[in-house]
């Protein structure tokens, strides 16, 4: 918190605006006392770097809690970042040495970026290779991972271990580069692999692919969320199917919202989590770009690839 109020305090900020996201919300008096300016607090959304408020109102800056910036993304006002990272004793199960060979890439999320560096010391020591990727634009940290962007994927390695909590982002990064991921609990030490799951997911988004087909009306949905604004791939999309499709703009893409048009189907060109990770939350049909591509048979089902926001600089 310190860094914090020291950046605030050149910036010169008297009055500032507090995001925190949905799991850290029951800390939100601790971390507003901890900070020195005078705090109001974001009641919106958290869901990343992408998702900061348009506006400020008369604050001198927002701290963000819980995700690292998006480097190729600016805003028109002073940000600054508290990353969480986790502090919890790392685990790992011997286990997993019977299961890696050659070079081994590493990745994480910033929660477990400490973990991930620590695991590459601990598996260089018992004479592995690690590698760690540096991902595009979008990505601030090597090895880093985005739910939008697995950048850092290194296509050469042996052997790929996710260090961190949770499926989908190794799920991701399997699907991107089209190999196994093990996943490496930092905290219980146990292992696991993608194979499965990412199998099970990509069968979902084939029979998503044939049931748009279906749809007579097609809604493109865009997100005003800076971060993941994807206007051109939107018009593009519309352009191309003119009389079928829609553009919508949606400040939040709620289920709610999208299946109270009543169209069958939708593509989806804000956060590529909603179709692949949230699709279940949905009645209505969601694809993405590259899926409703090869609905209209412009693309090859060999074409499918995972949705990703690239970095840009
Ligand atoms: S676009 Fe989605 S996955 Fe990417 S940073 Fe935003 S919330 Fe996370």
């Amino acid at each position: 918190m310190e860094g914090a109020n020291e950046e605030l305090a050149r910036l010169g900020a008297k009055k500032i605006l507090l995001q925190i996201p949905d799991g850290l919300r029951r800390k939100t008096d601790v971390i507003a006392d901890a900070l020195s300016p005078e705090v109001s607090v974001w009641g919106g959304t958290c869901y990343g770097a992408c998702d900061l408020p348009l506006d400020i109102g008369d604050n001198d800056a927002l701290v963000h809690v819980g995700h690292t910036c998006l480097p190729d993304i600016e805003f028109d006002y002073d940000v600054v970042y508290l990353e969480g990272r986790s502090t919890a004793k790392l685990n790992i199960s011997k286990d997993i040495y019977g299961a890696i060979d050659g070079k081994i890439a590493l990745y994480s999320t910033v929660q477990h970026l400490d973990h991930m560096k620590e695991v590459s010391r601990i598996m260089e020591d018992r004479g592995y290779s690690t590698i760690i990727g540096t991902g595009d634009p979008r990505i601030k940290y090597p090895g880093q991972l985005l739910g939008c962007n697995f950048s850092a994927g290194v296509e050469g390695a042996d052997a790929h271990i996710y260090v961190g909590t949770g499926m989908f982002h190794a799920i991701g990064l399997s699907l991107s580069l089209e190999k196994e991921v093990l996943i490496l609990d930092p905290i219980t030490g146990e292992f696991n692999s993608t194979t499965e799951i990412a199998d099970r997911m990509l069968r979902k988004r084939f029979a998503a692919i044939e049931s748009i087909k279906k749809s007579e009306k097609i809604g493109v949905i865009v997100s005003a969320k800076p971060g993941q604004r994807r206007i051109e791939i939107a018009e593009s999309l519309c352009d191309s199917c003119k009389g079928k499709c829609t553009l919508l703009e949606f400040d939040e893409v709620e289920p709610a919202l999208v299946d109270s048009f009543g169209w069958k189907g939708m593509v989806n060109t804000a956060c590529p989590r909603l179709a692949l990770d949230d699709f279940i939350r949905f009645k209505t049909t969601v694809v993405t770009p590259v899926e409703f591509l090869i609905a209209l048979e412009e693309l090859d089902w060999s074409d499918w690839k995972v949705d990703e926001i690239e970095g840009t600089l």
